[in-house]
């Protein structure tokens, strides 16, 4: 599967809001949208005001960077999520928040999703005691997720846990920090889900 390989801080700076997609940088001084806050390229600090449509796309473009997923997938969420019962936009963050990545760094388990993509395609984390590589998995409830034992004692595994130890964890994950392995106890509500997505926007651009 392909992914975006550029300079992640443009994308901040393009939807001129932080994204987080760099771990502890991000929370720094160090952090670009904090030191350009404008958009990049030629015409970034003149920009016009967006339209309906482009606050529309906006939001799908914010939400897609977010978690790290490409247009073609993040479609077929779309088409996933229509055919659910329930409020599509709802279920479109539910399919998204049950990636494997997302909860590997929801966990405090990576210091930003594109790190979790990357661990989780080292072959770092199980699922159900299998050893899961694809960042994309859909976890569903009572799913056991876990750090492989061997991969316990790698030097990265360790610094990330010590990083990562303080960042609380949403009641729908079951944590149990002493023999790392999470429980999804159900997949997140609503009001369970921190990341700041304009859902409704989405669908109105999907549904054009
Ligand atoms: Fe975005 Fe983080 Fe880069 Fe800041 S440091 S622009 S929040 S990715």
């Amino acid at each position: 599967m392909a992914r975006y390989t550029g300079a992640v801080c443009k994308l901040c700076r393009r939807e001129g809001k932080k994204l987080f997609l760099k771990g502890d940088r991000c929370y720094t001084g160090k952090c670009a949208l904090e030191r350009r806050a404008y958009a990049p390229g030629q015409h970034g600090q003149s920009r016009k005001k967006n339209s309906e449509y482009g606050l529309q796309l906006r939001a799908k473009q914010q939400a897609r960077r977010y978690y790290g997923i490409q247009e073609g997938q993040f479609h077929k969420y779309f088409i996933m999520a229509e055919k659910k019962a329930g409020v599509t936009g709802h279920n479109l963050l539910k399919i998204c928040e049950s990636r494997l990545d997302n909860v590997v760094y929801t966990l405090g388990w990576a210091s930003s999703r594109a790190e979790a993509r990357q661990l989780v395609t080292h072959g770092h984390y199980t699922v159900n005691g299998s050893k899961v590589d694809i960042p994309s998995y859909l976890l569903k409830a009572g799913d056991v997720v876990s750090i492989k034992a061997k991969s316990r004692d790698s030097v990265k595994i360790k610094t990330v846990l010590e990083a990562n130890a303080s960042r609380p964890v949403p009641a729908w994950l079951d944590l149990n920090s002493d023999n790392l392995e999470a429980k999804v106890i159900a997949l997140p509500e609503r009001d369970q889900i921190a990341t700041p997505v304009e859902e409704h926007l989405i669908v109105e651009l999907y549904s054009k």
